[in-house]
């Protein structure tokens, strides 16, 4: 371990990114390394909240609507749209993925005349597969959950069910392997089969470098609450090429995304642009929020997050072989960084009671059934320092026999 620590505090030494770990909230005497499921707070939300509060709703009132209220969808849409290489006017914020997913499939499913089924793989997240099974039984369709090995999918595995399908629909990053798709060879892949594609880029959007129009990639949605920092429950972002735009319908029309809201018209007309996904009125505190971790992704730049990330769960997965797979863990994760998004995966048998004795020690991971130990690591506020302690909080808690019953708080 301690030549462990001395290359992490080398690492460290050398970080570029460093000095943004004082830009978010972290509590004293906390190893976090699940910000994968919730980021940190930065602490320009607290200011931002406050100036929203005193100026805005407080002074302003109604008339915030017309001072920025109204575009902060479209104005964040454009801000993410450009962390995930989408053209302006193609990103939007809203609701959040689960409903977001459900919007675009459906729109999808009742554009397009192929009446294939819809494909996705045992890898994506149980909210998409409910959603997609939902949009299939509703639109007449299959739904065809591919089997993976459970590390990476691989495009032997879809083969067999792209044929004709409607829309294939993956995440970038998987929740719980950490397997980091080649975004430009997959989307290619269904392209050639005449299938659009449709990404989860939860796990990815703020860490991993995304290029929809290079791409050409049909279709996204993502979650805020993760590597954008943006709070719980933060609205999510969707994404759609704008060649599309105008085919598709949203099966939740609402006021808001009315090409004329205010003339109060019984009928609806859809706006024509991104805009036509948005249903009620926007979540404008939480956008508020959302804006502040937006902005710092944006400052430190995708390129750079992904550079520390990739060294991060390299330095992860070294340390596991050494220190942690003589214990009797295994990776469950891809064993290139360059195939990882910014968490690793441990297998044990004793996952749970082992993430519940890192919390109380004041190292917070997360736990997937059926016993993966999840690793995720920030590159704007985690360090290399926390890694080792990391390793050292599994060790203990691995050593002793204490109660482990804490309640695990809500992870995703
Ligand atoms: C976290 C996550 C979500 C979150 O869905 P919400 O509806 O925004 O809570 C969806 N999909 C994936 C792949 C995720 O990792």
């Amino acid at each position: 371990m301690t030549n462990l620590a001395q290359l992490a505090a080398e690492m460290d030494h050398t970080d570029r990114l460093r000095p943004f770990r004082e830009r978010f909230v972290l509590p004293e005497g906390i190893v976090y390394l699940d910000g994968n499921s919730l980021g940190a707070m930065p602490v320009a939300v607290a200011r931002s909240m406050d100036t929203f509060l005193q100026h805005e709703w407080g002074e302003r009132l109604i008339r915030g609507w017309n001072d920025g209220w109204w575009e902060m969808p479209t104005r964040l849409g454009d801000q993410i749209g450009w962390l995930i290489g989408a053209n302006p006017g193609e990103t939007l914020v809203c609701d959040n993925t689960t409903t977001n997913l459900y919007k675009l499939a459906w729109a999808v499913c009742t554009a397009t005349v192929q009446g294939g089924p819809i494909v996705t793989d045992d890898q994506n997240f149980p909210s998409d597969l409910y959603i997609l099974r939902e949009v299939a039984e509703r639109t007449g369709r299959e739904l065809v959950i591919v089997p993976t090995d459970g590390l990476q999918t691989r495009m032997s595995d879809v083969e067999p069910a792209i044929g004709g399908a409607s829309l294939l629909a993956l995440s970038l990053v998987a929740f719980k392997s950490g397997a980091l798709l080649d975004g430009s060879s997959w989307t290619r892949f269904a392209h050639e089969h005449g299938v659009p594609i449709l990404w989860d880029l939860s796990h990815a959007v703020g860490v991993v470098p995304i290029a929809m129009a290079d791409w050409r990639a049909d279709f996204a949605v993502g979650c805020c609450y993760k590597h954008l920092h943006g709070g719980p429950g933060a609205p999510a972002f969707l994404s759609v090429r704008s060649d599309w735009i105008g085919r598709l319908r949203n099966p939740i029309p609402g006021w808001f995304g009315h090409a004329d809201p205010f003339a109060m018209a019984h009928a609806y007309t859809p706006e024509p642009g991104i805009r036509r996904f948005l249903t009620g009125s926007s979540p404008i505190a939480s956008l508020k929020a959302l804006a502040a971790g937006v902005d710092l992704v944006e400052e430190a730049g995708v390129s750079a997050i992904r550079a520390k990330s990739e060294r991060m769960t390299a330095f992860a997965v070294d340390a596991w072989a050494t220190e942690l797979r003589p214990l009797g863990f295994e990776l469950s994760s891809p064993a290139g960084a360059q195939d990882r998004g910014s968490h690793v995966t441990l297998g044990h048998p004793s996952a749970l009671a082992i993430s519940r004795r890192m919390t109380q020690r004041g190292v917070i991971p997360d736990f997937r059934p059926p016993n993966g130990l999840r690793l995720g690591f920030a590159p704007l506020y985690n360090s290399f320092a926390d890694i080792v302690r990391g390793v050292e909080a599994i060790k203990e808690a691995l050593s002793t026999h204490g109660d482990a019953d804490e309640p695990l708080g809500h992870v995703t």
